[in-house]
């Protein structure tokens, strides 16, 4: 079927009052960002609806992006037909032709928004419903739950038909709550965490911590991919490195095994609140999920978690691994997760950390390290880049 345009429901923000027009601003922007391989489609963003202008674009590539914008409830493929009785039949019957099997039931759902149309939206049901029976005698007419909802809407700029309502991904636009910094490992959890905070409206940039040379190219480059595989959500994603080498090894260094784990939290933590801050972002996100491992008990989150106000959202925190998982495998970054490239944490792992670090304890190795100079030279090395959803940049990086 060759679609003309797309006919977009907004999903939860239309209960939101008088943000509404902030809202769908936001989620105009975010559905172009997605479509940026698709240069002529239009974007006309109304009050009730979206309707995305096709111009010839090709509505199968469209609509596995489309599906993935936060903020759509569903959305319905249709073809414009100029408005002329006539013509409007004649595409009715070759959609119908098209999609019945002999078997269905179906109906037809007008809605008019051009009062001067000769003919209101009950005579409009009749008279395409009398075309169907025209083509297909036996077929029955249902108006609870047809199988086919066969949909003519009236506007003033012509008349488009339609058939088919695609489920969205729901939650609210990106960006429409403010930005966050997900604090982006190469395992499985953190993605996951990043999705569902986009999901609820927040924009993302990914902080990464590296530690080369005992961290490979191939760790950095799997955090990126991971990170692409989030930018259908949004369209593009700032990955921010951040040199942890010397970080690492100084507490390596200068503290006992026992407290590794919690330092290295405490110095990513404080080093994304900076970065959080310099970049005017409002919370930071991470993968932490409960009991999962030794830096993740209540009591390891209470000390690590001591060094900034700033609120910490954990979106996987109560969420059992398998379900993590399953999330992990519908946004396509598990493959991406599970490959063996290890990252900084899992080099530097202790052996036996604490599960119950001591604050004073901490505290107390901490002033054996020169927090200030090491927090100054990491963000001295921030390597900033910009990751976008296209896939033709993809394409071509490829070929390189
Ligand atoms: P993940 O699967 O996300 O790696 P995990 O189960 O391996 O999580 P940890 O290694 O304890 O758990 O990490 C907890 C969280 O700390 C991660 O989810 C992530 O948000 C953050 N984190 C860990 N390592 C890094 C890193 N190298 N860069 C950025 N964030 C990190
Ligand atoms: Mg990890």
């Amino acid at each position: 079927m060759k679609y003309t345009e797309i006919m977009v429901r907004y999903g939860e923000l239309s209960t939101k009052g008088k943000n509404r027009n902030i809202f769908i601003t936001r989620l105009a922007s975010n559905v172009k960002k997605s479509l940026v391989d698709f240069p002529n489609v239009k974007v006309k963003a109304e009050r009730d609806r979206m309707h995305l202008l096709l111009n010839g674009e090709d509505s199968t590539a469209i609509i596995p992006l489309l599906k993935k914008v936060f903020g759509i409830q569903n959305f319905s493929p249709s073809i414009y037909v100029e408005k002329d009785i006539e013509a409007i039949k004649a595409m009715a019957q070759s959609i119908m032709r098209e999609i019945y099997t002999g078997k269905e039931t179906f109906k037809i759902t007008t809605k008019r928004s051009d009062r001067d149309f000769i003919q209101d939206s009950n005579e409009l049901n009749l008279t395409l419903g009398n075309a169907i029976f025209d083509i297909f005698p036996n077929i029955k007419a249902q108006m609870k739950k047809p199988d086919i909802n066969l949909r003519l809407e009236i506007r003033v700029d012509g008349a488009y038909l339609s058939y088919e309502t695609i489920q969205g991904a729901g939650g609210l636009p990106v960006g429409s709550a403010g930005k966050g910094m997900l604090m982006l490992s190469g395992g499985i959890d953190s993605p996951v965490a990043g999705y569902y905070a986009m999901k609820r409206g927040v924009a993302i940039e990914a902080v990464h911590f590296a530690s080369p040379p005992y961290t490979s190219e191939q760790a950095l480059q799997k955090a990126k991919d991971l990170t692409k595989k989030l930018t259908p959500y949004v369209g593009g994603i700032q990955f921010i490195e951040v040199p942890f080498t010397e970080i690492q090894e100084e507490i390596k260094n200068h503290v006992p095994q026992g407290y590794w784990m919690t330092i290295t939290r405490r110095m990513m933590m404080r080093l994304t609140d900076l970065i959080r801050e310099q970049r005017k972002g409002l919370v930071i996100i991470n993968g932490e999920s409960l009991g999962q491992v030794a830096s993740q008990t209540l009591h390891s989150m209470v000390a690590i978690n001591e060094v900034t106000t700033t609120p910490v959202i954990r979106p996987v925190a109560t969420m059992d691994k398998l379900e993590i998982i399953a999330v992990a495998e519908k946004i396509d970054t598990f493959e991406l997760s599970i490959l063996p490239f290890e990252d900084c944490c899992t080099i530097f792992a202790p052996p036996q950390p604490k599960t119950r670090p001591r604050l004073d304890k901490v505290q107390q190795y901490e002033e054996r390290l020169d927090l200030e100079g090491m927090i100054e030279r990491a963000m001295a090395g921030l390597k900033i880049s910009e990751i976008s959803a296209s896939q033709a940049e993809e394409d071509f990086s490829d070929l390189l």
